[in-house]
């Protein structure tokens, strides 16, 4: 039967909320497939507003490779904002599809890609607005399965009750495979219902179903264990890890947005992974081994996609973009190639050092310069041993001086609050770094109109990093901390107004670490919340710590664990952590040793990049059955002709 749009009733709403273009759908380069000519439906989530939420590399990604299939359907929806909440409430019109209008609630499936955990509570809204039972364990064969992916998936624990599964990794292969296995399950007739389709998603060890497990605590509130209930389900699920980018060059067709979103470029991802061993960093431990994509696809994915978009700005988007072993060639080509034309190129560069410079003034040869931006992330040379990030101040000071000198003016410089060891000392020092920064600007460029903005960020401990195990620093400090950096920028007159300091106050990053680090007990504090009003928590305007906290202390009353438990306390070796039974490759024993290294007394011990030294045993490639994939490839970068 198909599924009739919602626009009609939707239509006369419009004019009566705030960017009623984000509800419209038919952008360039989207779907619309015939709803009855498939055999599987998925409805992909990014839990933001349209404007966050469409420029989504992930979401694009699988909802092409999903519709190149022609007995998949794939439509996107997103996070409605407060005032169409109210319209469509009010009007009985449920969660939709910006693509078709189809009620979210139709679908075999709701994939829901989470970058961050602060788009938890606009899941519950979204499940509630399309008619489905907020606990999976309330659902029925009528109801799609819901699924959570992206980064924060590396710990579903706090959200494990609302959603039916969760995969871990690279997504483009495993949702096909998920794909095969519904359309078999409803070919058979939905044999033994939804119980028995997830069980057959879990016995291939690669998708993680919450209400197959069992958690245990102890008396102190610690975990006891974690243990399968069902014959059959894995103790441990793995990540998926895409081994040939080559040949997955998505998006090839990348969606051009209707409103104004945060991001408006055509970015390529030039590699995955990241193996230079940041001991903060979820992101670059949850994706190794390190996969470049070749020069020759990058060079046809940028040509493809800015004729297929249109877009004059093109992203070379990784974790760490100049160390892909052919970057020089790259920003060389790409830069012959688009020199004199309206298209201009941008690459991430937050390496500390002269190099990225060369690079930075390739990718800007067609005249923008807005700023270049490095992060040092630790204030003290100290601490950036801590963490793993060796860049000493010489560094810092030769790569800023080679930027004002060949003509930039503005640089910005990001860091962490409440690392690990550090004290006030350490991130006073970032004050004094900002200084010899601008002196050495004024210096090498013989100008005034030198400016450096230093941008802080508060330290989240994250699960599956050597940090793991770590204390968070609690709000109080961060602010105390951060409040003396400002008094000592400011008090000097001599260069407060050349240096632009942004921060955030520490409250919002200990939510962060509750969702962070959080176990299944977190889920029912997500769901107070969103009963009391919590929507778009990632946005400052929306977010309210005191309602987190009073949640919090609501439904953890009779538990022996708190808001400080979960956040400010530091875990030992032999504590089971709520993740521990998802397996993201790394060796728990290289882990823990890794976090031994950063707290040496005699200095923290370094770990270098295992793709210029011999393996150091973090356990992924073996583990995973991956390896390493760059270049350099030797070939040149195609096509070479200038674009006349
Ligand atoms: S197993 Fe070895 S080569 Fe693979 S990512 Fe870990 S350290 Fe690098």
């Amino acid at each position: 039967m198909p599924v009739a749009s919602l626009f009609d009733r939707l239509e006369p709403l419009l004019p009566q909320v705030q960017k009623p273009i984000q509800y419209v759908g038919g952008e360039l380069n989207s779907a619309r497939k015939d709803w009855d000519a498939v055999s599987v439906r998925w409805a992909l989530m990014y839990p933001d507003a349209y404007e966050v939420g469409l420029p989504n590399q992930g979401v694009q990604i699988l909802y092409e490779v999903l519709n190149e299939r022609d007995w998949i359907l794939a439509e996107r929806t997103y996070a409605v904002l407060a005032d169409m909440e109210a319209m469509m409430r009010g009007h009985g019109i449920p969660q939709f599809t910006v693509d078709a209008h189809r009620p979210v609630a139709e679908f075999d499936l709701l994939g829901v890609s989470f970058a961050t955990e602060l788009g938890y509570t606009n899941l519950l809204t979204a499940l509630d607005l399309a008619g489905i039972p907020l606990r999976a364990t309330d659902r029925t064969d009528q109801h799609p399965l819901v699924l959570a992916g992206g980064h924060a998936a590396f710990n579903p624990e706090p959200v494990a009750d609302f959603v039916d599964a969760a995969v871990l990794g690279d997504g483009e292969e495993i949702v096909l495979a998920i794909s095969d296995v519904v359309r078999e399950w409803k070919d058979e007739g939905h044999p033994g219902g939804r119980v028995e389709l997830l069980g057959r998603l879990a016995a291939s060890g690669g998708v993680y179903v919450p209400q197959f497990y069992d958690v245990t605590y102890l008396p102190d509130g610690r975990i006891d264990a974690v243990t399968p209930n069902r014959p059959g389900v894995p103790r441990r699920v793995h990540k998926h890890t895409l081994m040939d980018l080559d040949s997955w060059p998505y998006p090839k067709r990348p969606l051009v947005p209707l409103a104004e979103t945060v991001h408006e470029r055509y970015s390529v991802e030039i590699f995955r992974g990241c193996t230079r061993g940041c001991r903060f960093c979820q992101a670059g431990m949850i994706t190794r081994p390190v996969r470049e994509r070749s020069i020759t696809t990058i060079a046809e994915m940028v040509s493809n996609g800015v004729e297929q978009t249109g877009f004059d700005e093109v992203g070379l988007l990784s974790l760490s973009s100049a160390d892909h072993s052919e970057i020089a060639g790259v920003a060389k080509g790409l830069g012959d190639r688009y020199e004199g034309t309206n298209i201009s190129l941008s690459l991430p560069s937050t390496r500390v050092d002269a190099f990225n410079i060369t690079l930075a003034n390739e990718f800007s040869r067609n005249g923008r310069r807005s700023g270049l931006t490095f992060a040092p992330e630790g204030g003290s040379e100290r601490l950036r041993r801590v963490i793993n990030k060796m860049v000493s101040e010489d560094d810092l000071i030769r790569t800023v001086a080679a930027a004002y000198s060949s003509g930039w003016r503005q640089v910005k410089l990001y860091f962490m609050c409440g690392l690990p060891t550090e004290t006030d000392e350490d991130v006073l020092q970032i004050a004094d770094l900002a200084k010899k920064v601008i002196a050495t600007g004024r210096e090498v460029s013989g100008r005034r109109d030198i400016r450096c903005t230093v941008s802080i960020g508060g330290f989240v401990p994250k699960p599956h990093t050597p940090f793991q195990w770590a204390a968070q620093l609690d709000a109080a400090s961060t602010d105390a901390r951060l409040a003396r950096l400002r008094e000592a920028i400011r008090s000097d007159k001599q260069y407060a107004r050349a240096i632009g300091f942004r921060y955030h106050d520490g409250k919002p990053g200990i939510v962060e670490g509750l969702l962070s680090r959080g176990d299944r007990r977190v889920g029912s504090i997500i769901e107070a919340v969103w009963r009391e009003g919590g929507r778009f928590d990632g946005w400052s305007e929306h977010f309210s710590y005191d309602r987190w906290a009073r949640c919090v202390g609501d439904v953890l009353a009779d538990e022996p664990v708190d808001l400080e438990w979960f956040t400010t306390r530091e875990r030992d070796r032999d504590e089971v952590l709520p993740w521990d039974h998802l397996d993201s490759g790394l060796d728990r024993d290289w882990l823990w040793q890794d976090w031994l290294d950063a707290l040496d007394p005699l200095g923290a011990v370094e770990v270098e990049d295992c793709r210029w030294t011999p393996c150091f045993d973090c356990g992924v490639c073996p583990q995973m059955g991956t390896e390493i994939q760059a270049g350099p490839t030797g070939r040149s970068l195609l096509p070479i002709a200038a674009v006349s």
